[in-house]
């Protein structure tokens, strides 16, 4: 296994309200390739990252300006596609009119990278084409918006579809195995067991107790 996980944070979109806080960008690969997972707001940055390894796609977790903003530059460099469920097109063309995202990923859906394969998780609920990226060799998943540590995120301080997106969590991300690391789009990374923990105080408290501290982006 040569797999590895690197990342790198860039600062929320120009224009982000306070308390918008990093956008993760998740670099999974080896010394040969890598696969981006949400590239955020500095292409440069997350470049220098990946250094002279092939981009062989950019992934988007959902179609947030923060998260997608530098997709098109960063998969530029080596003519990688970019990855968007459909079901977030329309937010994606609010911050690149004009240029679609060339892969529409669905459920199921399978990338390989290195030695080790990323399956597509469809988590529908900050946003209607939010997806997770789960890889069991590595035991981990990349969970955007879906899921931070600190719980469901909203969006704008506002949960968009919170049932939806708790029902998400619990059918989607707690039947992965417990021991499974959550690398979030945001702040700091946790576990499934411990999600699982929490799950029923995020049911039972409903949405205005249970934004994270983190950002509501
Ligand atoms: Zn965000
Ligand atoms: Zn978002």
């Amino acid at each position: 296994m040569t797999t590895r996980i690197d990342h790198f944070s860039s600062p929320a979109a120009a224009g982000g309200g306070a308390g918008t806080g990093e956008v993760n960008a998740w670099i999974v690969g080896d010394d040969e390739e890598v696969i981006v997972i949400d590239p955020g707001t500095d292409p440069s940055g997350v470049l220098d990252v990946v250094g002279d390894r092939e981009v062989l796609a950019v992934i988007c977790t959902h179609g947030h300006a923060d998260h997608v903003a530098a997709a098109l530059e960063v998969a530029e460099r080596d003519e990688a596609p970019v990855a968007l469920h459909p079901e977030d097109r329309p937010l994606w063309r609010e911050a690149h009119p004009g240029e679609p995202a060339d892969i529409e990923m669905e459920d199921g859906g399978i990338f390989e990278v290195a030695d080790v394969e990323l399956e597509v998780i469809h988590a529908p609920g900050h946003t209607a084409g939010s997806v997770c990226l789960y890889c069991g060799e590595l035991g981990v998943v990349f969970t955007g918006h879906a899921l931070l540590a600190g719980g469901p995120v909203p969006h704008d301080g506002e949960f968009p579809d919170f049932a939806e997106q708790l029902t998400a969590i619990g059918e989607h991300l707690l039947t992965l195995p417990s021991d499974t690391r959550v690398l979030p789009g945001h702040g700091l990374q946790t576990t499934i067991g411990a999600a699982e923990k929490k799950f029923d105080y995020w049911v039972s408290a409903g949405p205005a107790a249970t934004s994270p501290s983190g950002p509501g982006d």
